[in-house]
């Protein structure tokens, strides 16, 4: 099963995400971590991406669409895989179905992770990654903790992009370019709303009574063959 999380920034598509990687074996794409380690090598390409993010818009869809050919023509991740992050636009929702029909792939569900305002804002003030696991933690909803994190605070970072004033930017990105795809999957019935407000586990709780039924059905596809 393929399944794409959409939501605005924020939302907490990169938290739930990981979980679903975790507990059905999938593999997690997020454009915005590939872009990150784009960045990190410090390469000419990487410093436009950089400049780019900063003023909270969209990274150019031919960069974004070869990141994600790459991994969709990998054979290791063949149908098991969670987008983060992508689509983001029109066209890269067009262009993902193209990809996905070229390595004879499918969505199988599209969850929309629905976040006041308000919420959006706490989570991305709050919210530190670890550099050396890669693990999101939340300052006021989900602070890392001896029991849930063992590399230590000295690795937790702030994204630099998490400020005040790039965020209004990104959320307007998100409304005026990235909504209008809602309706492109409602179209062909592959869209499910969750309520995103709830906690963590509570989230992850409603979303995985959509999944698990979709695991057991391909589990006895592939029994029965
Ligand atoms: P968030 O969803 O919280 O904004 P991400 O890590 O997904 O965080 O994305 C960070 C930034 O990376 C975005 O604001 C955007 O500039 C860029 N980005 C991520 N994914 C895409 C994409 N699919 N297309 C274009 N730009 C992207």
């Amino acid at each position: 099963m393929n399944i794409v999380l959409f939501g605005s920034p924020g939302a907490g598509k990169g938290t739930q995400a990981d979980k679903l990687a975790q507990e059905f074996n999938l593999y997690k794409i997020s454009t915005g971590d590939l872009l990150r380690i784009e960045i990190k090598k410090g390469t000419s390409i990487g410093n436009k991406i950089e400049a780019i993010i900063n003023k909270g818009q969209l990274v150019s869809d031919n960069t974004i669409n070869s990141l994600i050919e790459n991994i969709i023509s990998n054979k290791s991740f063949f149908n098991r895989i969670v987008f983060d992050g992508y689509p983001r636009n029109l066209h890269q929702a067009k262009n993902l179905d193209d990809i996905l029909e070229k390595y004879k792939q499918k969505i199988s569900l599209v969850l929309n992770l629905q976040v006041s305002e308000e919420n959006i804002i706490k989570r991305i003030l709050g919210r530190r990654i670890c550099s050396k696991c890669g693990l999101i933690f939340n300052d006021f909803f989900n602070p890392a903790s001896k029991d849930s994190h063992n590399c230590g605070t000295s690795f937790l970072e702030k994204r630099p992009d998490d400020n005040e004033k790039i965020i209004k930017s990104r959320y307007r990105t998100y409304t005026e370019q990235t909504l209008p795809i809602l309706n492109y999957y409602r179209k062909q019935n592959l869209l499910t709303e969750i309520d995103g407000n709830k906690q963590i586990d509570e989230i992850y709780k409603e979303i995985r009574q959509f999944i698990a039924p979709l695991e057991t059905w391909l589990y006895k596809m592939y029994l029965y063959k």
